[in-house]
């Protein structure tokens, strides 16, 4: 049975009492230590609210918030909120939780910051999981958060619209989705359309709801495949293929690294200067580092340490051609929001000429590219691992909180608009902002149902 199914099969039974013995022995001893986290199982009973009841006109009013979209932010919204007694609803338009994770990203990731960082509120990961936990690890920590907190989502709800009426949030979502399963097959199921009202609305569709694909010149006359970074699962459907990854972020950094690693002819486009650093230095991780650093320094100088660091460890990056910015990364990061690559092993391989670094595409041709310096290559795929945008303009009619342009909150770090309107996950800073988000949202809505409810 693969990991999705066997998902949606335990779920069918009671999600309240599922208990994997190893998981929870890991985990509930800290629970106990902790107030907050007293019985989550009988919360749950009480506050989660499942399939919300749809009257004759297709319209639900719901007695609390309605979180929209089931990553870890939506779930770490929906886990707090159950250890604060507020009943909530979950909608998702995947058929699963975590659908990035389950059904978007490459079999060999791994999390790319040290687990305590990307841990979701309330649960810790278990001690036995190693600093950097598998994508099945952490897919494995999801399913057992849903169970402690009894998390039951609405799936196949897509919304495609949600605006304030005055009163409350009135959310429309999609009749149906057809649905690709575990890369193979399509479901198609045919849902009534509904309207789900709430007096808050919980934003949680993600930084990475829709695949960024760029036009390029010609790209329409490759004949050979042409696929996003969200679609790859392996290196090893392209073994004896010349592969050419667009984009030297995190995504495309390491899926030249699971090409090359799977002996595929890879090549690597860098269009502009960016910031790798390794991973780890002297055992130490390089994120906790910067972190510890930036307690007692000016972000200029932890900048001008880091780059000092990675140049012992990785050597110069433009020597290779990967030029840095002129800014360093931690600043970067905080004024552009731009993230550094942590580097996993790519470096190496590029060193090694496994894999090779080409400049700008100026236009792809029936059988390959030709690059801005004038080189023609041949290539038999091409990976577009030029990232993901938020969906957020495409739906929800509001536009003094979140900006129309890019889906994000106008304001850096910002996570409560007017009206009970709420945004988790995008603060651009991973899981451990989920976590921060998460946490403020349900406090202050917790205040206000028990105002409102008089509790
Ligand atoms: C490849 C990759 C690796 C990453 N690794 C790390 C890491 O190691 N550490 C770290 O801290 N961060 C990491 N991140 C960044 C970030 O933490 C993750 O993207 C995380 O999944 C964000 O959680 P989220 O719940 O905000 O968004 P998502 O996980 O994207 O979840 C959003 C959910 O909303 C649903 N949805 C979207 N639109 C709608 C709609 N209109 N109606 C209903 N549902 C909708 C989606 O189907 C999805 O299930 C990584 C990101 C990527 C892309």
């Amino acid at each position: 049975m693969d990991r999705f199914s066997e998902t949606e099969g335990k779920l069918a039974h009671d999600p309240l009492t599922y208990n994997p013995a190893g998981f929870a022995d890991e985990t509930e001893g800290k629970m106990e230590q902790n107030p907050l986290m007293y019985s989550p199982r009988s919360a749950a009973r009480a506050t989660a609210t499942g399939i919300p009841v749809v009257g004759d006109q297709g319209v639900a009013v719901l007695p609390g918030p309605l979180i929209v979209g089931t990553g870890p932010a939506g779930l770490a919204c929906a886990a707090r909120l159950t250890m604060g007694s507020v009943p909530y609803a979950l909608l998702e338009r995947d058929v699963c939780v975590a659908s990035m994770w389950h059904r978007r990203t490459y079999r060999r990731l791994c999390l790319h910051l040290p687990k305590r960082y990307c841990q979701l509120p309330l649960m810790p990961f278990p001690r036995s999981y190693p600093t950097y936990p598998t994508r099945q690890q952490f897919l494995a920590y999801i399913d057992e958060y849903m169970r402690t907190f009894g998390i039951r989502p609405f799936f196949r709800q897509e919304v495609i619209a949600a605006e304030h009426n005055g009163e409350y949030w009135c959310v429309r979502t999609k009749d149906a989705i057809a649905s690709p399963i575990n890369d193979g097959g399509e479901e198609s199921i045919n849902l009534s359309a509904r309207e789900y009202r709430s007096k808050w609305l919980i934003v949680a569709t993600g930084e990475n709801a829709q695949p960024v694909v760029p036009e390029i010149e010609g790209i329409h006359n490759f004949k050979g495949q042409v696929m996003h970074s969200s679609e790859y699962r392996s290196g090893e459907t392209f073994q004896g293929k010349k592969v050419l990854v667009v984009g030297c972020g995190n995504s495309g950094m390491e899926v030249s690294l699971d090409l090359a690693n799977h002996n595929v002819h890879t090549s690597i486009v860098v269009r502009d200067s960016g910031h790798v650093l390794p991973r780890e230095i002297m055992g130490l991780s390089t994120f906790t580092l910067s972190l510890w650093l930036l307690m007692f320094l000016r972000v200029q100088i932890v900048d001008r340490i880091l780059l000092l660091l990675a140049w012992f460890v990785l050597g110069n990056t433009a020597r290779f051609g990967i030029p840095r910015p002129s800014m360093g990364p931690m600043e970067l990061k905080k004024v552009c929001g731009k993230t550094p690559v942590l580097d996993v092993g790519t470096i190496a391989k590029i060193k090694s000429g496994d894999i090779k670094v080409f400049p700008a595409i100026q236009s792809f041709q029936e059988h390959g590219v030709e690059f801005i310096d004038g080189t023609i290559e041949s290539f038999d795929v091409v990976i577009l691992a030029t990232g993901y945008k938020s969906n957020v303009p495409y739906w929800l009619k509001e536009n003094e909180f979140f900006s129309q342009k890019d889906g994000f909150p106008r304001r850096p770090n910002e996570w409560k608009g007017k009206n009970g309107l709420y945004a988790v996950g995008f603060s651009r800073r991973g899981l451990l902002g989920v976590s921060m988000d998460a946490t403020k949202i349900a406090e202050d809505i917790v205040q206000s149902y028990n105002d409102i409810y008089k509790l």
